[in-house]
């Protein structure tokens, strides 16, 4: 049972009903600001799943700190918005607070009212934003702290439950934490006391505004994992500090958006980090909660048990399900669908100022949407064809909504492809999604038939009213130039699939997602495992170099032959720099602007023009080409069945070369047309 997860804990007067709270998601459903019905719908939707409380935001406390996207309480126009989101959730029986933001340094100049730089402790350059910040004044940072406690008072009008002061992930209160980029000689740069007074007073402020029984909670960051940084002994002073100061519950997280060792990435085993929130707890007398990757049941019960920290924080964990914690109290494990930590569809939007999205929920952030869809007017009998992520997920759909659905999967278990995207060791989660929708199908109804090549004659004939093809794919293959035959040639998703266990010297045609993948799932083989790897970089972050070096180099020897000017092209933001970080790290080769000239007596010669245009020939020893050029829809059924049944549909893959993200979003929509 999950005794410690469901237990209430009170903080200032606040009773929460279990120990699990999704911490604030920087999401961009507000519109200027204002509260959204998209984002009071994605808020309802994780309040009726159970969580004790929601942080809603970043919520802007000014305009110098937070993007015009992020929800605002910068003056009271926002009050009434965010009072009818309050209301809701407290009907649906979770608890709110606010996140308040500030970004510091992290404010682009093209963010900025005035196109200035952001403000920070000092005028210092950003590897995130690309910019060097301006130096607050004296003044700045009153006005600042006044903005905090002003966007406090307008929380507690609002009706929220708590604040949440945001002093995490190098945002403005770690810049003056941080000697990286304190440089100040005033009373708030220097000693560790003086580093620590700005985040100190803005508490101070908060809490006079607020008064002694309103809940006031801390988001910091355990350690920055910066060289020269803020380690342990800075954020245990810190949280020593804050809650002096008056802060009620630290939620703690780890890094800045800097920092160079993964954090919530696929590749970090969960519950790493919770022996961040562990140090601080044992530091201070409030409760602590836990953060970063904990979205299976069984960590976040441990951490509890184990007394790591009072609760446990779950963002993605609940954009994936928001049902999640009313699935783990009733003992619904198996329809838990749990997030992958792709960040393929949420931190990947947040890059590119989108709304958030979730890779395996394709209803997230937009349940408005889908609120008020009326039931099918007639029940039809479905046939899907294909069982990955896009079949399953739309087979699901279709069952719930009350139509009577077979599926058809060729092989002998549903899933698709989702065993190739789940080799590399980052993405190991994604073969949990097999099991999801297994349990999905078989609980909504889907009669699931598998070993079943499927036959247009045969689906024509079925009495169908709808067949919906999800046919996947067609590795590319192509001819190599001079090729005398010495070198055997397969392609990656035969090497994925494990039909052939490559030799030492491996060369891989084609460097953009599935190349630098399939190079990551070979260059790994008898190296350190992921949790090793892990273990061993945040223990000896100031030390990566000698690590890298020493430990952690591949048996095999392994090049990327790209003709593009990139390796890499085609990965999200914030999914790239691990995977590209550890091919470097392994020792993997790689050419980009190169064309392979020849294939003689197992030596692959290529052709590279560097950014100079110079040319160089170089001969690589090679057992094994694999081809990664890509993939072609594999549509030849829907064409067959084109005319011949009522109604007629091409979903995922075979309808155009997509993502699981794209894939299950249109299977929803599509099931919801239905
Ligand atoms: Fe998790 Fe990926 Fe969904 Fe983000 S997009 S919540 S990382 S499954």
């Amino acid at each position: 049972n999950f005794h410690h997860l469901f237990s209430p804990l009170t903080v200032n007067g606040l009773e929460l009903k279990n120990r699990i709270l999704m911490p604030a998601f920087h999401m961009k459903y507000a519109d200027h600001g204002y509260a959204t019905d998209r984002l009071k719908e994605f808020y309802y939707e994780r309040a009726k799943g159970g969580a004790a409380m929601i942080l809603v935001g970043g919520m802007r406390i000014d305009d110098l700190g937070g993007d015009i996207g992020l929800d605002s309480l910068s003056d009271d126009s926002f009050i009434e918005g965010y009072q009818e989101l309050v209301k809701g959730i407290h009907q649906r029986g979770a608890k709110v607070g606010a996140q308040l933001y500030h970004a510091g340094r992290y404010m682009r100049s093209s963010s900025m009212p005035d196109h200035l730089p952001g403000l920070s402790a000092s005028s210092t350059f950003s590897g995130f934003s690309r910019e060097t910040s301006r130096e607050m004044s004296v003044e700045d940072i009153r006005l600042t702290q006044q903005k905090w406690a002003e966007a406090a008072v307008r929380a507690k009008k609002a009706g929220f439950d708590a604040v949440e002061i945001i002093a995490c992930t190098g945002y403005l209160i770690c810049q003056f934490l941080s000697e990286i980029t304190n440089k100040r000689t005033d009373e708030y740069g220097g000693s560790l006391e003086n580093r620590c007074r700005f985040g100190q007073e803005v508490v101070q402020a908060v809490r006079r505004a607020v008064g002694p029984d309103y809940p006031v909670f801390m988001r910091i960051t355990g350690n920055d994992f910066m060289p020269g940084g803020a380690g342990f002994a800075e954020t245990v002073a810190f949280a020593k500090a804050v809650e002096e100061a008056g802060v009620d519950l630290l939620n703690v997280t780890g890094g800045w958006h800097e920092t160079q060792i993964p954090q919530i990435t696929g590749d970090v085993p969960p519950g790493t980090y919770t022996y961040l929130a562990h140090q601080i707890k044992q530091a201070v007398k409030i409760p602590v909660s836990a953060s970063n990757r904990i979205n299976d049941p069984y960590v976040a019960e441990e951490v509890l048990a184990l007394g790591k920290s009072d609760m446990v924080s779950m963002a993605r964990a609940l954009l994936a399900d928001p049902q999640w914690p009313n699935k783990v109290r009733e003992g619904r494990l198996c329809e838990i669908r749990k997030c992958m930590g792709c960040n393929q569809g949420c931190l990947a939007n947040s890059f590119f100022d989108k709304p958030g999205e979730c890779l395996v929920n394709g209803k997230a952030g937009r349940e408005y949407l889908f609120r008020d869809k009326p039931a099918p007017e007639k029940v039809k009998k479905i046939l899907v064809v294909g069982g990955g992520p896009g079949g399953a997920e739309a087979a699901v759909n279709l069952a719930q909504r009350g139509h009577q659905v077979t599926l058809w999967e060729k092989s002998d278990r549903i899933g698709g492809q989702l065993p190739l995207v789940a080799a590399p060791s980052g993405k190991r989660d994604f073969m949990e999604l097999i099991g999801y929708y297994e349990s999905m199908l078989a609980k909504s109804g889907v009669e699931v038939v598998c070993n079943k090549e499927a036959d247009a004659a045969e689906a024509a004939a079925g009495g169908f009213d709808v067949v919906i093809t999800a046919t996947g794919v067609i590795p590319k293959t192509m001819p190599l130039p001079n090729d005398d035959g010495s070198v055997p040639a397969y392609t990656a998703h035969q090497i994925l699939a494990k039909e052939v266990i490559p030799g030492k010297n491996v060369v891989i045609i084609g460097g953009g997602t599935v190349g630098c993948e399939t190079a990551h799932v070979l260059a790994e083989a008898g190296t350190l495992t992921p949790e090793q790897y892990h273990f061993l970089c945040i223990h000896h972050a100031e030390n990566r170099e000698f690590l890298d070096d020493l430990m952690n180099h591949s048996l095999r020897n392994i090049s990327i032959v790209e003709i593009l000017p990139k390796i890499g092209k085609g990965f999200d933001p914030g999914t790239a720099w691990p995977l590209l970080q550890g091919l470097d790290r392994m020792g993997v080769k790689k050419y980009p602007n190169t064309k392979v000239l020849s294939v003689k007596d197992k030596v692959v010669t290529v052709e590279r023009t560097a950014k100079d245009g110079a040319v160089s020939v170089i001969e690589i020893p090679c057992d094994i080409i694999i081809l990664a050029v890509g993939a072609v829809p594999n549509d030849k059924l829907y064409r067959e069945l084109e005319g011949k049944v009522p109604e007629l549909y091409n979903l995922g893959d075979s309808s155009g070369i997509g993502k699981v993200l794209t894939a299950v979003r249109d299977a929803v929509d599509l099931a919801y047309s239905i």
